[in-house]
């Protein structure tokens, strides 16, 4: 290969003449870490002799040190027959030029050629111009290059791989470099484009551009690094999210001088975290946000309000729903969900926020500027009113379910979701308590009461294990006043304290839970066992009349009729030892079912009877389709027989069309010998109340029983 003096790199002309002065060729060697090689040789200017060199220059070359300094550039030139001119023009170059550098060929002493590139300083050494010159071997040079442009092209192809582009910006000129992937992440090429910043921008989707824009001119300004993801608008549409980062690199002046940048496409993992997103925090059904995604957007929303701020929270649950979905099916029960989740949209104001929290159960906030109750339950009535008045978009049903609601308000019921849910759930249950399309607002005071009595649920649950059930016995008294014609079996509870809980109390909760099955199953059956053993005394207290709750009669599997042969079976009794108290509300509700049961009831022999009568506005002419024996005129009547005629009124008129119906009459709560006289006079036919007895335990009905049976 021909060599051949060829300039790399000249200094600038402000340099030229600026040459170096050492002290020591030691020192000269300072500015070897300039010219970054192993192989430094010193080369006197004027001579043109090397003056001094390392070892791995001599030995490179295959010299012993002595014999190398003994030499110049044209020795160890490749070029024998170009040697001399090749030096001279070598010579020439670096007296004119203080530092610089040129390819050329070198021949070791073994006579193996190679490519070397040399860089020099110029320095001044005592009055004498030396050069400082360094030998790199082109091969390990050309290696290098070859493997920084094979790297070159692997960044590309990394960048290529994860859709990360990158780019620099020059402040100073305007310049934008977009790396490919960057042309091909905002879908140009460098054919097409010619990128600036406003070209950049104008990539921006438009929604996006301000924040953008805005987080680019305060990185440019400060230098602080940015990351920040936005969305792309391309030609035709295309949408695509990218992701940014980079830093600018400010000048001493503080004025931005580049900024290198990378943009990833991350449109596949955002539409990934997007789906992730709609399974974890949408209902799918109502295509509305669920629970957790309350929960997140409920705290996002106190975070914002802070203390100076109000919102407003109804939690709002479908009545019926679960007896919809059991009648008519899931299908059906999904249908109302659907436009009942509609309706509610379209109550709601912009700032307004709904989500779907449960089967039947909706979350709804409002952010308002304070808190103000009124105006919190103006809303929420809004809602229930529009709720149950709404037709039944293509369920089959007349209307669409009306709602309980609960409604609660932060600050002033709490500052975090978990409470201010539970609160507005609260408030809920509360307004469910008083039966159906109510609304209730959250107080302190609702939750001890709800406290109170899931701790008489749960206590209720036990009652029975621990045997804190007893049942009293109040006797039932004939025309005459003094035979006890019969007994009412009552139930006592004594719970954990030693307190008695009245039946007034914990019948409707066990109700309401659905305990009443056990509870009245071991009423039935603690009565027949207490009536046997009374029969095993020789005692005859007439018929054992025992309470029965409307759900006891209503229920199926088993029935009623099964439990109650069941335990007169086990007792040796038959269905006319009992009578059967079903409240007049009881049959109320569901009078054609009650019907039937009671028809049945009395097919197999049990009297019946009509429990609390006055109180729940049933005709007699109902109560006359039904084979009832007896009614219990309520206390109510009985206790207010002396001071108001029209209640007198009302008792004389029941007992007359009681007669003509062929129906026994029983007056409740007898306190007075006055009472007991009006009402034998009226006709009465059976008394029961305080005056002839309490309610008593089992025991002392007994002593009663021997006592007056027989008078
Ligand atoms: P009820 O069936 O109308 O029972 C009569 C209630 O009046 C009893 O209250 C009785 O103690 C009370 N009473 C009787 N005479 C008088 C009187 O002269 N003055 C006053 N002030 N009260 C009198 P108790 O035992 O507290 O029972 C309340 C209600 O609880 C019962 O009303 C009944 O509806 C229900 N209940 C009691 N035991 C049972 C049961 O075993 N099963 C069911 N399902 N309900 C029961
Ligand atoms: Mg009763
Ligand atoms: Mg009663």
């Amino acid at each position: 290969m021909e060599a051949s003096v060829q300039s790399f790199w000249f200094s600038t002309p402000a340099e030229q003449g600026l040459i170096p002065c050492v002290e020591s060729i030691g020192d000269a060697l300072r500015f070897a870490a300039d010219l970054g090689s192993d192989d430094l040789v010193v080369l006197d200017l004027a001579s043109g002799h090397f003056i001094d060199c390392n070892r791995s220059a001599h030995e490179r070359l295959g010299y012993e040190r002595d014999h190398f300094l003994t030499l110049n550039p044209a020795a160890i030139q490749a070029d024998g027959d170009l040697a001399d001119d090749l030096m001279h023009d070598q010579l020439r170059v670096m007296r004119q030029q203080p530092r610089g550098s040129f390819a050329t060929r070198h021949r070791a002493r073994t006579g193996t050629c190679r490519d070397v590139s040399v860089s020099y300083q110029v320095l001044e050494l005592h009055g004498r111009l030396v050069a400082l010159v360094s030998h790199r071997d082109r091969t390990e040079l050309d290696t290098a290059l070859r493997e920084s442009s094979r790297l070159g092209s692997l960044l590309q192809e990394a960048e290529r791989l994860t859709h990360v582009g990158s780019w620099e910006l020059n402040h100073r000129t305007g310049e934008l470099l977009w790396s490919n992937e960057a042309y091909s992440i905002f879908n140009t090429t460098p054919e097409l484009t010619a990128p600036s910043y406003e070209v950049f921008l104008r990539k921006v989707h438009p929604e996006d551009r301000p924040m953008v824009d805005a987080t680019f001119q305060d990185a440019f300004r400060s230098g602080r690094p940015y990351r920040i993801e936005h969305r792309l608008l391309l030609g035709s549409g295309l949408l695509k999210v990218v992701l940014e980062r980079g830093r600018t690199t400010l000048g001493d002046d503080g004025e931005p001088l580049s900024t290198v940048g990378t943009v990833q496409d991350i449109s596949e993992q955002h539409e990934i975290q997007q789906r992730l997103e709609r399974i974890a925090f949408v209902d799918p059904l109502t295509r509305l946000p669920n629970k957790a995604a309350a929960v997140r957007h409920l705290a996002r929303l106190l975070r914002i309000a802070g203390k100076d701020h109000s919102i407003a929270l109804i939690n709002l649950d479908l009545d019926n729903f679960q007896s919809i979905n059991n009648s008519l099916g899931h299908e059906i029960g999904n249908q109302v969900l659907q436009p009942s989740g509609t309706c509610l949209r379209h109550l709601m104001r912009p700032d307004d926020w709904l989500a779907r929290v449960g089967s039947d159960e909706f979350i709804l906030l409002r952010p308002m500027a304070s808190a103000d109750r009124d105006q919190a339950l103006r809303w929420a009535e809004e809602i229930r009113r529009t709720l149950g008045n709404t037709p039944g978009m293509g369920t089959g049903l007349a209307v669409q379910p009306s709602a309980s609601l609960g409604v609660a308000l932060a600050p002033d019921h709490g500052l975090d979701p978990d409470t201010l849910l539970r609160c507005a759930n609260t408030a809920l249950m509360e307004a469910k308590q008083h039966g159906k399309n109510q609304l209730r607002f959250y107080t302190p005071e609702i939750s001890l009461q709800l406290r109170e009595r899931l701790e008489l649920e749960l206590g209720l649950a036990r009652a029975i294990d621990r045997e804190q059930l007893r049942l009293y016995y109040q006797p039932q008294i004939g025309r005459s006043g003094s035979r006890i014609a019969g007994a009412e079996a009552l139930l006592r509870w004594r719970d954990r304290s030693g307190r008695m809980v009245s039946p007034n109390v914990f019948v409707p909760l066990a109700e309401k839970t659905g305990q009443i099955h056990t509870i009245g199953l071991w009423v039935i059956e603690e009565a027949c066992r207490q009536l046997h053993e009374w029969h095993r005394q020789g005692l005859r207290p007439g018929k054992l009349a025992i309470n029965i709750s409307a759900l006891q009669l209503g229920a199926e599997h088993p029935s009623l009729s099964v439990l109650l042969d069941g335990a007169l079976r086990s007792y040796d009794l038959v269905p006319e030892n009992l009578e059967l108290e079903i409240t007049e509300t009881a049959l109320l509700n569901d009078p054609d079912r009650a019907g039937e049961q009671l028809r049945q009831l009395a097919e197999s022999g049990f009297s019946l009877a009509i429990d609390d009568f006055g109180t729940g506005y049933s005709s007699l002419a109902m109560l006359h389709s039904l084979p009832l024996d007896k009614l219990k005129i309520d206390r109510f009547f009985v206790d207010r027989l002396g001071n108001d005629d029209a209640d007198l009124a009302i008792v004389k008129a029941t007992i007359v069309m009681a007669k003509e119906l062929g129906l026994m009459t029983l007056a409740e709560g007898v306190e007075t010998r006055e009472q007991l006289r009006m009402l034998q006079n009226l006709g009465c036919d059976q008394f029961q109340g305080h005056l002839m007895g309490r309610a008593m335990p089992a025991n002392e009905f007994a002593s009663l029983l021997r006592g007056t049976t027989d008078a």
